[in-house]
């Protein structure tokens, strides 16, 4: 019977540990022991996440809405942690909002593969991005469901979407938003979400794909900077975050997040942070537990 008692035991423990992530809330200091940080950066209304390995390896998702938030925001902290390149940057979209920091981060820090998932668009940062991308050599590989990267020794990226044809509009035109490249980090059994500015005919199409399974992460960074056309009901049951990172800009003209989005978060049980009051929000994740920084806001 004791053999049969611990693997009872270790069956256990495997299916609580998943769950036994924490967030505790720090007004800065330095970083946990964590082998794995993941950094949604204030940059407004816009959207920029970093993740950064213990073995230096480093990606960036989306790049901000200026020039400025790159020189600012995302490049001082790349250097900081002593970061030299991104092994991967990648495109959500060409919206500005998105884009629009990607020709100064090309410009400031080393970068070895560009993705993207290849839309029409006449955006003038984003032209310019792949005019960089092209001129300095940079691998440009397409964004698409499929494709997994390894970030290190202990990361893996899975790209959920977007996948061809490309969802359209009601006039027809390919839609940006719900063909956004959607990322799916695994760490250890840490699982985080990216569905960039996917709303909620992508989120319904990219259901329909897979298994609800293969969305479940812990850590949400909240589709459309928290929109009411984004994370419905299906997509949140789907993801059962435990924790969701809004990217809004403080007193934003488009009432993000919305009432509806928190509060669908809440039923969710979902513990909410968001950039415009929080600051830059820092994941730091050992593979199995994680920790929540924040960069200011009221203490809680
Ligand atoms: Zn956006």
């Amino acid at each position: 019977m004791r053999p049969r008692l611990c693997s009872l035991l270790a069956i256990l423990l495997l299916l609580v540990l998943p769950l036994a992530g924490c967030s505790l809330l720090r007004d800065g200091g330095g970083a946990p022991d964590a082998s794995v940080t993941v950094a949604v950066f204030d940059v407004g209304q816009a959207l920029a996440v970093g993740v950064i390995t213990a073995d230096g390896h480093a990606l960036l998702y989306d790049a901000g809405n200026s020039r400025e938030d790159a020189e600012t925001v995302i490049l001082p902290f790349f250097r900081s942690q002593g970061i030299e390149q991104l092994e991967y940057l990648i495109l959500s979209h060409p919206d500005q909002d998105h884009v629009g920091g990607m020709p100064a981060v090309i410009e400031g820090i080393e970068v070895a593969s560009f993705l993207d998932p290849v839309l029409p668009s006449t955006n003038r940062t984003y032209l310019e991005t792949l005019r960089l991308v092209r001129e300095r050599g940079i691998r440009a590989v397409r964004a698409e469901r499929g494709r997994t990267l390894q970030l290190g020794e202990q990361v893996r990226v899975h790209l959920l979407w977007p996948q061809r044809p490309f969802l359209t509009e009601s006039s027809g035109e390919v839609s940006d938003n719900d063909n956004s490249a959607v990322l799916l980090l695994e760490h250890g059994t840490v699982r985080f979400l990216l569905p960039g500015d996917l709303e909620e005919p992508g989120e319904k199409a990219l259901l329909a794909q897979g298994d609800a399974a293969e969305l479940r992460a812990q850590i949400l960074v909240v589709g459309h900077h928290g929109s009411r056309t984004s994370s419905s009901e299906a997509f949140l049951a789907a993801v059962r975050p435990a924790v969701a990172i809004v990217s809004a800009g403080r007193e934003n003209p488009y009432g993000h997040p919305h009432p509806e989005v928190l509060q669908r978060l809440r039923a969710v049980g979902a513990e909410l942070y968001r950039t415009d009051v929080d600051g830059t929000v820092l994941i730091h994740s050992d593979g199995t537990r994680w920790t929540i920084e924040i960069e200011r806001g009221p203490s809680r």
